[in-house]
């Protein structure tokens, strides 16, 4: 995967996973036995429930799931059973979310709201059906009248190495990503729709996909999203995100859930995703959203002992999870357990100033210089002084520092941060 030069006279080098390189396309993904429980997040602090929502309610596979009756913000039950547990769960960066559990029944009953409401795609049925399922089709930006929409870019490629998932999707679900392109233009009424491919397989969908293909290169980082942004529109977004540029990205498997969904009036409820073991191994899986990160492992005999890492994403990305109960989400496109032996200690040493993660940002980002800012939590500082807004997401500053300071999760932190405070500005003005 990564070449290093002679004697370090070039960057190193890492490349994707090709769509040749993905194990066997015409083998299935192993399907995971529905679990006896599964666990859904409804990104929302929990302080009340709705009466439909109680410990000891059935509820139907499909069915929308929300705290309150008038919430815009739910999840859709991956199963048929009854909730045995609500519990406030805190997410990452310290966000508040609610983990609703559900103990399965080992039948299936499809909830019929979806059905009738998806007669006629529209943007409401889209925002209150499709949001929680596979690739987590993101449709807020699509119905904010502040920023209107007038590009949809379908992510094709997969967000970090290793990993086979949108590769996948890309390659065995043309005519559904094509339905789901169909039902986004019907529904938003945008035509401009560009779908990013992996450059070796352009011909493979040129006259294929109802969009327009922007090629992206096999090395890495260039299938970022946010590179794929810069090399389409010479552009980054700031705190405001895409939105604010008026471009919104979708996963292709956020688009073939929708293609599927309109086509069969059935919401799709498994999530595909790439299983890597210690020794690199790849898998590719089929288990229902909830199903927990341990179930996942052990199906192909992956041990995970004392101090291992469980990542959910890839290597260079990802974000490590305490704990093999964790569920699997409509996002999760890769587990990965690292062993305790490899793993890169993160360490309280200072920046030395070597310089090595400034010679590697595809960015050109100052990143020893904005590293001491967001260190200090001086988060506003670092963007308008250090060039945060153009760090590109890759993680390749923090793989080569040799002091092993966190700098991309430090980056990701201050962007949220920053992204939350604006939030929380506009909301004063309202
Ligand atoms: S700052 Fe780090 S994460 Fe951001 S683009 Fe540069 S190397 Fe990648
Ligand atoms: S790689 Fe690490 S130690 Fe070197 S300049 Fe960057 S932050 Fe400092």
């Amino acid at each position: 995967m990564r070449k290093r030069s002679f004697f370090g006279l070039t960057k190193p080098c890492f490349n994707y996973e090709l769509a040749t390189d993905v194990s066997d396309m015409s083998a299935q993904p192993v399907t995971i036995p529905t679990p006896e429980t599964v666990t859904l997040y409804i990104k929302k602090e929990l302080k009340q429930t709705s009466s439909s929502l109680k410990v000891g309610t059935p509820v139907k596979t499909g069915q929308r799931l929300v705290l309150s009756e008038d919430d815009d913000v739910s999840t859709i039950s991956s199963v048929t059973g009854t909730i045995c547990a609500i519990a406030p769960f805190l997410a990452d960066y310290g966000q508040k979310w609610t983990a609703i559990t559900i103990k399965t029944d080992p039948q299936d009953d499809i909830d019929e709201a979806f059905a009738e409401a998806a007669k006629a795609p529209s943007l409401e049925t889209l925002s209150n059906f499709l949001s929680a399922c596979p690739g987590e089709p993101d449709i807020g930006p699509l119905v904010d009248e502040r920023n209107p929409v007038h590009t949809i870019i379908i992510y094709g490629g997969n967000s970090d190495l290793l990993i086979d998932t949108s590769l996948y999707i890309l390659k065995t679900k043309v005519d559904t990503i094509n339905a789901g392109i169909e039902v986004l233009r019907k529904a938003t009424g945008i035509e401009e729709i560009v779908i990013a491919v992996p450059e070796e397989s352009v011909q493979n969908y040129s006259g294929h996909l109802d969009a327009k293909i922007q090629p992206f290169s096999s090395q890495y980082p260039y299938a970022q999203p946010l590179m794929i942004l810069q090399n389409l529109t010479g552009r980054l977004p700031d705190e405001r995100g895409t939105g604010s540029m008026g471009i919104h990205f979708i996963r292709a498997e956020a688009v073939a859930s929708i293609g599927q969904a309109f086509s069969e009036g059935i919401l799709p409820v498994q999530k595909t995703i790439t299983v890597i073991g210690k020794d690199g191994a790849k898998h590719l899986a089929r288990a229902r959203m909830g199903t927990s990160a341990g179930l996942l492992l052990s199906t192909f005999g992956i041990e995970v002992n004392d101090q291992d890492k469980i990542i959910f994403g890839g290597p260079m990305t990802g974000n490590a999870i305490y704990s093999e109960t964790l569920p699997i989400g409509p996002d999760t496109d890769a587990i990965m357990v690292q062993d305790k032996s490899v793993i890169p200690y993160y360490s309280d040493y200072p920046c030395i100033n070597c310089g090595d993660c400034v010679s590697i940002c595809p960015a050109n980002v100052p990143v020893n210089l904005l590293v001491r800012f967001l260190e200090a939590g001086q988060y506003t500082e670092g963007a308008d002084l250090y060039d945060l807004y153009s760090c590109i997401e890759c993680g390749l500053c923090s793989y080569v520092c040799v002091s092993r300071i966190p700098i991309f999760q430090h980056i990701k932190l201050a962007k949220y941060e920053l992204g939350r405070m604006l939030s929380a500005e506009e909301m004063n003005e309202q």
